[in-house]
């Protein structure tokens, strides 16, 4: 049987994964732009469920779909797709694919939904017993899984509320054979601790094994700015080719931050956006706006932080989006405000802020060389 992965952008980190676990099983994911014989797997969020639904409704092979759009509303993606991946696909997309092959010799495994029923994960992905994305994408997957609960995130439904590392010695030994090693990870500063403590002298030790140009804490990774301290940019400065640092401030409001748990203030941001510009590093600070229970005041002191963090950095903007699967999964974004829109306009045309505020597929100067260093 000829097994497929549908071509999606958003959706590269998961096929870099996939096809890395898939290949330990002597089975290859063949990229296409339709759904293809024998079966065709989608990983879809929020905006791309919608695109791709009829697709899948209507393919005329085998289809398997996964993602973060499909692990939180599983049964209503079974009912057009034959099969859905729930939560982590490194071990349950192989087993299902050996299952599909030979029915009668292998169960549906756990983690995976049809629409007569639902067998629920059983475990977390071991990341050292797995690939990094390098042989797609070129990063390496050092963290996963997040103790933090922000109400409009999935990382913790998705990954898990604890962080699991890859050790030191596969980071290292995958770095080493790129000349540019970047990572994914929720929070870069984390790496090696329970994602609350950070664990500097395990960084460091990491980081003084790799021989390659480091990028870490910057795209396509971030870090949360209560983790930047001295230390912190001490190693980035000794280690790293990186000249920003990515992080969420998320609000300019202290009472929003309480209300979405973020488990930092806004001091905090400033503390880290201070540290950074002492430093020479440019920070690059991620704000969502229109966030429930938000009101006109709350938005205000937001562009009061953008445009003071403009001075020294630069600034993502996203719409908030309700998630399934999150706290504000039932949420209606709250309008943004015409004093807003228009500071935030003439910012992203000095090329201060960039992201996606009026419509979430509209995206204003995402431009990757603005960000990627
Ligand atoms: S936004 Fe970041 S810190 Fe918050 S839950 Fe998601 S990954 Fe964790």
């Amino acid at each position: 049987m000829k097994t497929c992965w549908r071509d999606i952008a958003a959706a590269e980190n998961s096929y870099a994964a996939l096809r890395a676990a898939c290949s330990l099983h002597g089975i290859l994911l063949y990229p296409v732009r339709a759904p293809s014989a024998d079966i065709t797997c989608y990983s879809l969020n929020s905006v791309t469920a919608r695109k791709y639904e009829n697709e899948i409704r209507g393919a005329e092979c085998i289809t398997i779909a996964g993602g973060p759009y499909s692990s939180a509303c599983y049964r209503e993606v079974s009912l057009y797709a034959d099969y859905v991946v729930v939560g982590e696909g490194e071990h349950s997309l192989p087993a299902l694919l050996h299952h599909i092959m030979e029915p009668e010799k292998t169960p549906i495994p756990p983690g995976v939904a049809t629409s007569e029923a639902f067998i629920p994960p059983d475990s977390n992905v071991f990341l050292d017993a797995y690939p990094p994305f390098r042989e797609v994408k070129g990063y390496i997957e050092c963290s996963r899984g997040c103790p933090f609960h922000c109400g409009y995130c999935q990382t913790p439904s998705l990954f898990g509320g604890s962080m699991r590392h890859r050790s030191i010695d596969s980071i290292v030994e995958y770095a080493n054979r790129v000349r540019d090693a970047r990572f994914v990870t929720p929070n870069a500063f984390a790496y090696g601790s329970d994602g609350r403590s950070p664990r500097f002298e395990k960084i460091r030790k990491l980081l003084s094994n790799i021989e390659s140009n480091i990028y870490f804490g910057t795209f396509p990774s971030e870090v949360r700015p209560e983790f930047i301290c001295r230390e912190a940019l001490d190693i980035v400065r000794d280690h790293c080719m990186n000249t920003k640092l990515h992080f969420g401030a998320q609000s300019g409001s202290d009472r929003v931050l309480k209300q979405l748990h973020r488990g930092h203030s806004v001091s905090e941001v400033v503390s880290a956006v201070e540290l950074c510009h002492e430093y020479g590093i440019t920070p690059v600070v991620d704000f969502i706006l229109g966030l429930p229970g938000e009101d006109e005041e709350d938005q205000l002191k937001s562009l009061d932080l953008i445009r003071w963090i403009s001075k020294y950095g630069l600034i993502h903007v996203h719409q908030f989006l309700p998630l399934p699967g999150t706290a504000l999964s039932g949420a209606l974004p709250r309008p943004i405000i015409s004093e807003v829109q228009k500071v935030l306009g003439k910012l992203a045309l000095r090329r201060k802020v960039t992201g996606s505020w009026c419509d979430h597929e509209i995206r204003f100067f995402t431009t990757p060389s603005n960000d990627i260093t």
